[in-house]
């Protein structure tokens, strides 16, 4: 019976953001949990595969973690790792794109320590969000990865699925398939690579034209994470397959056609400064207009609590707005002590990104409290802008986060989230959407970031370089 063990660590880390990831930001389950194998509800398919569970921790998008917090979830991993081997293969539940403090290549360090302990015949396959950045180390070290196909991301499950079965199958079969790997130097946010619109539709719509099962047995493009100032920072294309001429043939076509599109990739709606968005939004006669606060997006690893929108807002003051959300314990605590129908004036925000904003004076009504369980929630009104404050930093991503705060998000006109490209449901939503090009850790203008790390030259910052791609076969 094939023994395959299970371990990960995932998170997106922005290497501009002021907050650190600590331990205690991670949601880290062991293999005698149940919501472990959650995470795997095809494993059942393999009745003649053992299965053995270690550490899966994830963390929210947000700074660079912590080292003595990376060193505990990595000492933990390989603890059990030890008492539990031997194994024939290894399945790496990944993102790609975490950053350490003070280290570079997060990700290759997991996989080389992990290495060390399972051996070299031993196989390992990682499945990947698509926004990582991947090493030559990493390329050297894994046997096998496969990432995501989608942005917004959708075919989690079945990306999961595919890096266990090409680790199952290699193993069944006997056989160890090499990857070739072409870096591409183009840092583009995720923004304007989603899949769900040209050229990123048609890019990655050529993937599964590469793959034969044989020759090429996967492939995979990674946009990269580019609030990373990191060398590895990079987009990549990546064939695995038996034939060291096919994967190679795919992964230089694949990044060529990528390194080719380059300039096309757009947002997918109108982008504009804060104060265009919520002038434009105001005019609009159709409900809801959603607006993405993009450059202060906790799920790309922005702070979340810059208050640079909501003060625009207060200015221009347009009627029946929904602004989701700011974290600011401090002043959930003391909404729920005014107490409901109370009138307050607080300092919101601006307490933990000190760098793009600062707290902001507010005044208006205690709406709504919502005695959530470790993360209170309290609407309060200014003018007519419902101002959703939490304890923790929370993206809204459903219509139900909306409803359990009594706010129905269609009598909305404006609702403005804090969040990149719109995930489905605020899409399904959206009469209309905007981009506010707005500040903060992760904003969408990467040139103007102070990058210092990243490997140049590298589209947009050298715009004028030329480039040829350079395969590499692990
Ligand atoms: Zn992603």
């Amino acid at each position: 019976m094939l023994k395959i063990v299970i371990a990960g660590i995932a998170t997106e880390s922005c290497t501009f953001s002021t907050l650190p990831t600590r331990l205690a930001d991670f949601n880290i389950v062991h293999g005698d949990d149940t919501l472990f194998w959650e995470r795997y509800p095809f494993l059942s398919d393999y009745a003649d595969v053992e299965f053995v569970g270690t550490v899966v921790a994830k963390a929210m998008p947000g700074g660079s973690v912590e080292a003595a917090a990376y060193d505990v979830i990595k000492q933990d991993m390989l603890k059990l790792l030890r008492e539990k081997g031997a194994f024939d293969g290894v399945y790496l539940d990944m993102h790609g794109a975490m950053n350490v403090q003070g280290r570079d290549d997060a990700e290759g360090d997991w996989y080389t320590a992990i290495r060390e302990v399972v051996g070299d015949d031993c196989l390992i396959s990682a499945s990947y969000d698509l926004h990582g950045n991947v090493s030559e180390r990493i390329m050297q070290t894994l046997d096998l990865m496969t990432g995501y196909r989608t942005a917004p991301h959708v075919d989690v499950i079945e990306t999961r699925l595919r890096a266990v079965a090409l680790l199952i199958r290699c193993l069944r079969e006997d056989i160890r398939p090499k990857k070739a790997f072409v870096k591409i130097p183009v840092a583009l946010p995720g923004e304007k690579t989603s899949t769900e619109w040209e050229p990123g539709s048609e890019i990655y719509a050529q993937i599964l034209a590469k793959i034969d099962g044989e020759q090429v047995m996967d492939a995979t493009i990674q946009i990269g994470y580019v609030w990373a100032d990191e060398p590895r920072m990079t987009a990549c294309a990546i064939a695995i397959g038996l034939d060291d001429d096919a994967i190679q043939e795919a992964a230089i076509d694949l990044a060529e056609t990528y390194w080719s599109r380059r300039a096309d990739f757009e947002f997918g709606v109108p982008a504009m400064s804060v104060t265009d968005c919520i002038r434009q939004a105001m005019k609009d006669s159709v409900s809801p207009v959603l607006i993405s606060d993009s450059g202060d997006n906790p799920t790309a690893g922005g702070v979340g609590d810059v208050t640079v929108f909501l003060q625009e807002s207060l200015e221009l003051k347009p009627d029946n707005m929904v602004y989701a959300s700011i974290p600011d314990a401090i002043a959930v605590e003391m909404c729920i002590d005014a107490g409901l129908g109370a009138s307050v004036t607080l300092e919101i925000g601006g307490k933990l990104d000190k760098k793009h904003s600062q707290p902001l004076s507010v005044s208006g009504i205690v709406q709504f409290i919502l005695d959530k369980p470790h993360n209170r929630q309290v609407v309060m009104k200014s003018d007519g802008i419902l101002i959703i404050i939490t304890e923790q930093r929370t993206p809204f991503h459903h219509r139900q986060q909306f409803v359990d705060l009594n706010i129905i998000p269609e009598e909305q006109h404006i609702i403005v989230v804090k969040i990149g490209y719109l995930v489905p449901e605020l899409k399904a939503m959206a009469k209309k959407a905007y981009l506010a090009l707005s500040a903060g850790a992760v904003n969408q203008d990467i040139v103007r970031l102070p990058y210092q790390r990243i490997h140049r030259p590298c589209y947009p910052f050298d715009s004028d370089m030329i480039w040829t791609p350079q395969v590499q076969v692990f």
